[in-house]
């Protein structure tokens, strides 16, 4: 790993009519980062924590943690902190009294798909399935599901409560040789962790039927509000995670991907923009009451919307502040080539 001053930016003197004026330029540092691959990682540090930094990678043009994890460590490491342990019983009553708001946005998600599928075309795999509710609420509209869930303990909760067809896999070039082609491919914050997230849209597009469908979700980081929220917040850039988020992207790199990969964006949208009730006062970050209310008052707003018959203002709503590069979370709709 090299680090090094952009030769671009360095100092130069510009001449003025009045004379003579030395302007130094923002003097920005790089990083760089040679992967297994050989392919080099370089770009401006975004962040830096936990021995890692977020860079600005310009070969990915997307934001990502250099070094870059190989798959193998972070299989251990998801093995050993996650997958090795069993859920609490809290837990899992936590995600179930979600479920009915959570159903909200898998609704919108199915909606957005069969727009455009072929009516006869009803197959979706969910990668990092969870405990099943986007899938269930796939079978509750028709359609044929598969999961991949690499936690035990999420993958029989699927299987016991939903009647879900759940693999306990990682998925990789190797397991997918097991797994049929589909309609629909959704994957939501899963990519966000990956050590090659190109490797996993490659996989996406041979698991899918011509013209088929994948939907990606992932948080929406270092977007405007975040930035501004974290001039008001002790923990600077309480958003970076690594070694559990390595990649952070936005509505625009995601999307931009997903081009690269051969599909073709046909839909974005993100969700409530959190960051907002931290410049109106509420500071919810390290600070888990507040974060709970605030929690409860997006879902209050949301469900209050669907109650009265405005879920097409909420989906409109939503659309606009990924058009602005906010919201949350985003999701971007897109078609194989
Ligand atoms: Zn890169």
């Amino acid at each position: 790993m090299a680090e090094w001053l952009c030769s671009g930016l360095q100092s130069r003197l510009r001449r003025f009519d009045s004379g003579f004026s030395l302007h130094i330029l923002k003097i920005m540092k790089k990083k760089e980062f040679q992967d297994l691959k050989g392919n080099v990682h370089k770009g401006a540090i975004l962040s830096s924590k936990n021995d890692a930094s977020v860079i600005a990678c310009e070969y990915c043009e997307f934001n990502h943690v250099i070094p870059i994890p190989d798959a193998s460590f972070l299989e251990d490491y998801y093995q050993n902190e996650y997958l090795g342990k069993r859920a609490s019983d809290d837990f899992f009553q936590k995600m179930e009294s979600e479920f009915k708001w959570n159903e909200i946005f898998h609704n919108e998600k199915y909606d957005v798909v069969e727009d455009i599928l072929d009516h006869r075309a009803r197959t979706v795999l969910d990668i990092g399935s969870g405990l099943g509710c986007f899938l269930n609420v796939g079978k509750k509209r028709g359609w044929d599901c598969i999961g991949i869930e690499p936690s035990k303990d999420s993958a029989k909760y699927a299987r016991k409560n939903f009647k879900l067809n759940i693999s306990e896999i990682f998925l990789s070039s190797e397991t997918a040789d097991q797994i049929s082609k589909h309609d629909f491919i959704h994957s939501q914050e899963v990519i966000e962790h990956l050590s090659d997230p190109f490797e996993m849209l490659n996989i996406i597009h041979a698991l899918l039927k011509p013209k088929g469908i994948v939907c990606i979700s992932c948080p929406n980081d270092f977007n405007p509000l975040q930035k501004i929220a974290n001039n008001l917040v002790e923990n600077k850039d309480w958003w970076v995670a690594p070694p559990e988020h390595l990649n952070y992207f936005s509505i625009d790199s995601l999307s931009n991907l997903l081009s690269k990969c051969g599909f073709e964006v046909f839909h974005k949208t993100s969700t409530f923009p959190l960051e907002l009730f931290i410049l109106m006062g509420d500071n919810y970050i390290g600070n888990d009451n507040i974060g709970s209310i605030i929690h409860k008052k997006r879902m209050i707003l949301e469900e209050n919307l669907l109650n009265h018959n405005q879920e097409n203002l909420r989906r409109e709503l939503y659309q606009s502040l990924s058009s602005l590069n906010l919201g949350r979370e985003i999701a971007v709709f897109a078609r194989k080539k």
